[in-house]
C-alpha cells in the first residue's frame, strides 16, 4: 500500500487499492461492464468520494484501449469538470437557474430540472453520469423524486450518490444503490502523500493523528491555524472539564458559536478516536500526551465499548442539531457523558 503512490499529483484508480474489497469489487466491475444503475460512494468528509466518482467516470465514458487513459478528449473534459455528459448535482449550485444559489439543501425543482437533463439524448451517445455530492443534503421530496428514476433505471445512466451521512438518506434510496464505503486511510500512506504535497514533517504527523484517516482532512488542517486553536479549545472546555459546575458555563460559552459547530464535533471525535487508536495499540501515546490523565488512563485500559459510546453521543448532538433541541440542550447532554466517562478513569 505505501508503494502505490507513483504520481501524487495525479491520482489513479490504483490509489485506491488500500481500500482492499472495495477496490478489487470495483475493479472487477470497471472489467467486465457488469455495472449496476446506481453507487452510494460514503466515508468520511476528505477520504476520496469526489477523487474516485471522477475516476469511475473517466473510466465508464473514456474512448481509450487502457481504460481511463487520462488522455483522451473524455477523460480531460471529466478531469477539467466540463464533459457534457456528465451531470454533478452540488448543493448550493443548482444546475435549475430558477433554484437560489447557496440553499443547503437540494429542493425538489432542482431535482426535477435535474432528472429533466437525465432524460434527454446524450451528446456522445453513450453513458450519462450523474454525480449528487452531499446528497444527504436533499430535502425529502427530491429525495422522493430521485426515487422514481432510481426504480425504473434509464439504460445507460449511472448514478453516484455521495455521502458523508448515508444515515440521514432515505433508506430506500440505500436499498436501490449498491454500497461502496470508503474506509480510513493508513496512517503512514496520508503521512507520504501530505508530504508529497509539501507538508512538513512534524505538522504531517500532527496533522495524521488528528485527521480521522481523511487525506484531504490532513492537508486542509495542516494548513489551518484555526483548526489547531479549535483543538486547543475543545482540549480545555470537552476533555478538561473539571465539575459538574463547568457544563454551564462552557455550553453557554459555545451556545452563540453555531458555525463552529460542524468543527468543533469533528475536533472532538477525532480527539476521542486517537484515545481508541491509543487502546487498540495503532497509534503512539504521544498522540495524546497533552490529553488530561483521566483520558490517558482510559487509553491504556478501557474496554472499548466505552470509546463506542462516546463517539456515540458526538453522533447523538449531530443528530439533535436536526431535531427540534436546542444546540444547547444538545452540548450539555454531551458535556455530561463525557464527564461520567472521564470520572471513572481519576486515580
Ligand atoms: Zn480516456
Amino acid at each position: 500500500m505505501a508503494e502505490m503512490l507513483e504520481n501524487p499529483g495525479v491520482p489513479s484508480l490504483s490509489d485506491f487499492a488500500g481500500q482492499g474489497a472495495l477496490y478489487e469489487g470495483m475493479m472487477r466491475t470497471l472489467r467486465d461492464g457488469t455495472f449496476v444503475h446506481a453507487y452510494l460512494i460514503s466515508g468520511p468528509e476528505g477520504i476520496g468520494k469526489r477523487t474516485l466518482a471522477r475516476l469511475m467516470a473517466q473510466h465508464l465514458l473514456c474512448t481509450g484501449v487502457e481504460k481511463p487513459c487520462g488522455v483522451c478528449p473524455s477523460c480531460q473534459q471529466v478531469a477539467d469538470g466540463n464533459h457534457p455528459d456528465v451531470i454533478i448535482e452540488r448543493p448550493g449550485e443548482p444546475l435549475c437557474p430558477d433554484v437560489e444559489r447557496g440553499r443547503k439543501l437540494i429542493p425538489v425543482a432542482e431535482m426535477r430540472y435535474l432528472l429533466g437533463l437525465v432524460g434527454q439524448h446524450t451528446f456522445a451517445g453513450g453513458r450519462r453520469i450523474v454525480i449528487i455530492e452531499q446528497a444527504d443534503r436533499m430535502n425529502p421530496q427530491a429525495a422522493n423524486a430521485l426515487l422514481k428514476t432510481l426504480e425504473e433505471p434509464m439504460d445507460g445512466t449511472i448514478f453516484l450518490l455521495l455521502t458523508d451521512a448515508p444515515e440521514l438518506l432515505l433508506d430506500t434510496i440505500v436499498s436501490r444503490c449498491r454500497a461502496m464505503k470508503l474506509h480510513p486511510w493508513e496512517d503512514a500512506y496520508i503521512l507520504k502523500v501530505i508530504q508529497h504535497r509539501g507538508v512538513s514533517r512534524d505538522m504531517a504527523e500532527r496533522a495524521v493523528a488528528a485527521c480521522g484517516g481523511s487525506i484531504g482532512r490532513a492537508l486542509s488542517i495542516a494548513a489551518d491555524e484555526d483548526f489547531w486553536k479549535l483543538r486547543e479549545e475543545v482540549l480545555h472546555d470537552f476533555l478538561d472539564l473539571p465539575s459538574r459546575g463547568e457544563i454551564l458555563r462552557v455550553s453557554n460559552a459555545w451556545k452563540e458559536r453555531k458555525d463552529d459547530a460542524d468543527a468543533l464535533l469533528s475536533a472532538l471525535e477525532d480527539m476521542i478516536r486517537t484515545l481508541l487508536l491509543v487502546r487498540l495499540g495503532r497509534q503512539s501515546d504521544a498522540m495524546i500526551r497533552d490529553y488530561p490523565p483521566e483520558w490517558r488512563n482510559m487509553a491504556a485500559s478501557a474496554e472499548l465499548a466505552a470509546f463506542i459510546r462516546l463517539l456515540d453521543a458526538v453522533c447523538d448532538v449531530r443528530r439533535l442539531r436536526l431535531s427540534q433541541v436546542t444546540w444547547q440542550a444538545a452540548l450539555e447532554k454531551l458535556l455530561l457523558r463525557m464527564m461520567e466517562e472521564k470520572s471513572k478513569w481519576s486515580t
